[in-house]
């Protein structure tokens, strides 16, 4: 491997979303000399597409909104399954972070009184989402982005990680992070990355599923690579499907419709012209919830004396709801249900609060939104599940491998709420960069224990062969899109929001048949930007990354959150305390499966839930 390319930095983040650099500033602004890796161009992440907002009590609709509130809407969002130190870090440090985003440039929407604006999104008892228009996370990307590119942290554009390694060797539970293994998509050449800490940022899963509102790039890689790196990966079985996807014309299915679209006014139909969920409000929700048009209406304009429309409801229950409706026969032309705001808000209002939205529809389905209703229905969205850290650190099970924003689990239990995600990369992503820098750092002040990691030469031997296997099969006949529509079809039809026994079981034999084909891939042509070979090398963290979701999914023996089994109605005490733990199993062939407790709340917090239900905002002066 004497030509082989290579790089020597203290801490390599590998994604460049919102997570990725805010890691990467950190590390950097803590002294570690800083790369980024990223497998798509600088500014094409998941996050750029986020539109809602970001999640932080920052009070500056409704002065009562502090973290305590924020706290506890995240949790019973998350029906409790989120680790609880997780949750309070977020939203403790959630303002601080948005109001830093202000200092480096961002432009939120504002208040009359210049304050930034917050807006009410599903599951947040107030006003939250620091926003600009429905293009949030263009502008959260553009800020970070220009802000690490002024500090001259490195980029690697392009270029994907297919593998850590470690001083012990790659494989199994044992050894440190010294480093990451990739290839430049242009070229098909291999590069090595030598680091005491790697940080993965590499956001979420949704590729694995037809339907979703995910794009190219999200096949679980992080997921994947910290399996084989030897650390766990728990809440796996938690995905959630967005309630309000396009589902016309067929080229984009899936693309997301933001929630946005309900908190400015928009509601849900069926076929009959009936705004159906109220039909579905649970017990849970029951004392926050409207139980009338009348009550759901007046919400809009004061919010003190009147609970929210059941269509802000939590994702879960809103897809849930919708699937519901589509299947007993009441969904629109397209296989949907109606999203109207044509009928309920000026074309001038639309317009000015979801210019994207009204561009989206116009310009893809010739549909005008001003005027007409949208036809939606639920898309895989964001994945709960991800790498276990440490609360505090963002620390896997790997010495100097830390996981943060979309591929991290933890935070948000069973359901992540609206506009949770963009400020937990931040939270985490900053933390996670700080102890990534003080870990690398900690090497080369002489003694023994303290020389940095090294590479195995063997270890990189086998991640370029690995690399290059898809070329080599002699006899091979598989081709590598044929094996990812059949395991996306297989986990939409048998995995997706309403799963069973039966399902799963024949999910998970799919999913080895899968597997089982995937060693008999080829790919044609040359290593010199070669999409069928890059999903070749994609497709074995999907499959994996597959297994947990099924796994974790038919152990679950009980409905909560972005987890909804059929034979299983309803949430089960016993399993509200625990966590499935999965991690790749010796041979490498597949994955384990453990039960684990929940961390347990500390008493103080524990108050801020009972007595159980809310009763509706009381009447205070300030809010708007
Ligand atoms: P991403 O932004 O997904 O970035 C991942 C990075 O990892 C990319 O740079 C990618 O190239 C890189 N990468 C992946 N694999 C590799 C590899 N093997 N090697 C090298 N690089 C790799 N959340 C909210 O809070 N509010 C919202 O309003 C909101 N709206 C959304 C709208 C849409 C349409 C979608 C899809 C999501 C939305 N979300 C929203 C969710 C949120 O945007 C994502 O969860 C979040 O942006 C994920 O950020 P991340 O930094 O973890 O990863």
């Amino acid at each position: 491997s004497g030509g082989l390319e290579r790089h020597t930095y203290d801490v390599v983040v590998i994604g460049a979303g919102g997570a990725g650099l805010r890691a990467a500033i950190a590390a950097h602004d803590a002294g570690a000399r800083t790369a980024i890796v990223c497998k798509s161009l600088l500014g094409k992440a998941h996050t750029v597409m986020a539109e809602g907002g970001i999640a932080a009590a920052m009070g500056n609709r409704w002065p009562e909104d502090n973290w305590e509130v924020h706290f506890r809407d995240t949790m019973r969002g998350g029906k409790m399954l989120n680790n609880w130190r997780m949750a309070q870090l977020h939203a403790q440090e959630a303002p601080e972070r948005v109001m830093e985003l202000e200092d480096w440039g961002a432009l939120f929407d504002r208040t009359d009184d210049g304050l930034i604006s917050q807006r009410d999104f599903g599951g947040h008892r107030y006003a939250r989402l620091a926003h600009v228009g429905d293009r949030t996370g263009l502008e959260m990307i553009r800020t970070l982005q220009q802000r690490a590119v002024a500090l001259g942290i490195d980029v690697f554009m392009e270029c994907t990680v297919t593998e850590l390694l470690k001083d012990g060797g790659s494989a199994g539970s044992t050894g440190r992070i010294s480093g990451a293994f990739g290839y430049w998509r242009e070229t098909g050449r291999f590069v090595v990355f030598e680091a005491p800490s790697v940080i993965l940022a590499t956001g979420g899963i949704g590729k694995s599923f037809k339907v979703t509102s995910n794009s190219w790039e999200y096949t679980g890689d992080g997921h994947a690579l910290a399996l084989r790196a030897g650390a766990s990966l728990i809440n796996m079985e938690f995905v959630q499907f967005h309630p309000t996807g396009m589902v016309w014309p067929p080229s984009v299915k899936g693309l997301l419709v933001t929630e946005s679209v309900r908190g400015d006014g928009g509601i849900l139909k069926n076929s009959e012209g009936k705004r159906f969920m109220f039909d579905y409000i649970p017990e849970y929700f029951k004392a926050e919830t409207a139980d009338s048009v009348e009550e759901a209406d007046r919400w809009y304009d004061d919010k003190k004396n009147n609970r929210r429309p059941p269509e802000l409801l939590p994702r879960d229950e809103v897809a849930r709801a919708i699937n519901s409706e589509i299947k007993a026969g009441r969904g629109s032309p397209h296989g949907g249900i109606y999203l109207d705001i044509a009928s309920r808000r000026s074309p001038e209002f639309i317009r000015k609060r979801l210019p994207s939205m009204y561009h989206q529809f116009k310009e893809l389905a010739d549909v005008d939104i001003t005027a007409e209703p949208m036809e939606i229905g639920p898309t895989c969205h964001y994945v709960m599940g991800g790498v276990e850290v440490d609360a505090d650190t963002e620390l896997s099970a790997v010495e100097g491998l830390y996981a943060v924003g979309e591929c991290s689990g933890g935070m948000h239990g069973s359901n992540r709420l609206g506009g949770n995600s963009l400020s937990d990369l931040l939270v985490f992503g900053r933390r996670a960069g700080e102890s990534a820098a003080v870990h690398s750092m900690s090497f080369g002040a002489g003694g023994p224990g303290t020389e940095r990691p090294t590479v195995v030469e063997e270890d990189v031997r086998t991640a370029q062969a690995t690399a290059l296997s898809p070329f080599e099969h002699e006899g091979g006949s598989e081709n590598p899109y044929t094996i990812q529509q059949d395991l996306q079809q297989t986990m939409n039809d048998l995995v997706g929001i309403i799963r069973t026994a039966p399902e799963l079981e024949r999910s998970l034999e799919e999913i080895e048949r899968l597997k089982e084909r995937a060693q008999h891939l080829v790919v044609e042509g040359h290593r010199q930007y070669n999409p069928g070979w890059h999903l070749a090398l994609d497709l074995r963290n999907m499959l994996v990354v597959s297994e947990c979701i099924a796994k974790a999914a038919l152990e679950r023996q009980e409905s909560r959150g972005g987890h909804t089994r059929d034979d299983f109605p309803g949430p089960s005490e016993e399993w509200g305390s625990k966590n499935l733990v999965l991690r790749l199993n010796h041979a490498g062939t597949g994955v384990d499966l453990a039960h684990q407790p929940l961390p347990v709340m500390p008493d103080d917090l524990k108050t801020f839930f009972d007595p159980a239900p809310v009763e509706p905002v009381e009447t205070k002066e300030g809010g708007k």
